[in-house]
């Protein structure tokens, strides 16, 4: 079984990365891709503990780009973890995410919500923050009962503590990741609502479609199977397990070898 789609507590899934490398065994995945937020620095740390149990591990990475006042969640494959270009932008993205979380902690605490994001905001070692992580904080304070709790009193657009993002539009971030050597998938379209703007981002370097994801129905998986059919480009799929979500298992959504070398097979080195 192959699950392309993992979180670690590099970003804000809730296993290290060997934790989820093992949960992924005893769950019989035998390939996996881990694909934190911004941030490859779980990665040396699962492909460690993969080589001890037998697991494939392809190199991923989920990467935050923007349209409009839209985010679109890039995943990214195959590329070589050292390149310098994708190393920049990723640094940028980490350092843009502590501010927008410190934005948001001053806005919580204007609302009378306030939480010590300093523990966040320090150096992580090239981990990345994001909401669940500021949500974690909310919960900690009392302020929420759990991360989707705190999601919707305090962190979704049009919650006064929201702050849009900036970041590289979804050409930028399909050019790094092609540009060392990866293949970019477009993440769970079915949570982003842009079906319309899918063959333009195809258009721009979108060589795959996450057509399998937990939060796709039968009907949703199979529009953009169909999609991909059309803009001729491949599938990927995966469970985007964090840890923290009983409706994500790990390994609740897989994809096949042969799609798997399909996707493979897009990467043009
Ligand atoms: P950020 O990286 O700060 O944009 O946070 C995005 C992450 O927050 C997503 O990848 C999900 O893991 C999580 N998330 C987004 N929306 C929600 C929600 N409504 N409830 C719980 N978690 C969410
Ligand atoms: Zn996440
Ligand atoms: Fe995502
Ligand atoms: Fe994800």
């Amino acid at each position: 079984m192959i699950d392309l789609h993992l979180h670690t507590t590099a970003s804000d899934g809730l296993l290290t990365p060997a934790a989820l490398v093992a949960t992924a065994a005893a769950a019989g995945l035998h390939t996996i891709s881990v694909t934190d937020h911004d941030t490859t620095a779980g990665l040396a740390e699962a492909a460690a503990a993969a080589r001890a149990l037998g697991v494939r591990l392809i190199d991923g990475i989920e990467i935050t780009a923007v349209e409009g006042d839209r985010d679109v969640h890039l995943l990214g494959y195959f590329f070589d973890r050292d390149d310098p270009g994708l190393r920049d932008l990723l640094l940028a993205q980490r350092t843009h995410r502590v501010a927008r979380l410190r934005q948001m902690a001053a806005r919580l605490a204007e609302s009378g919500a306030a939480v010590d994001v300093d523990p966040l905001a320090a150096s992580r070692h090239g981990k990345s923050v994001g909401r669940p992580l500021l949500a974690d904080a909310l919960v900690a304070a009392g302020h929420a009962a759990d991360r989707r709790d705190a999601f919707d009193r305090y962190l979704v657009r049009g919650c006064p503590a929201f702050v849009a993002r900036t970041g590289p539009s979804v050409g930028a971030a399909v050019d790094a990741i092609r540009a060392a050597g990866g293949v970019a998938s477009l993440a769970h379209p079915g949570l982003l609502d842009a079906d319309d703007r899918i063959a333009l981002f195809v258009a721009a370097g979108v060589m795959a479609i996450e057509a399998r994801h937990s939060d796709h129905n039968a009907a949703a998986e199979a529009r953009y199977r169909a999609m991909a059919d059309d803009l001729d480009v491949a599938i990927s799929g995966g469970s985007d397990f964090h840890g923290d979500d009983r409706r994500r298992p790990i390994g609740g959504v897989t994809i096949s070898a042969a799609e798997l070398a399909r996707l493979e097979a897009r990467v043009t080195r």
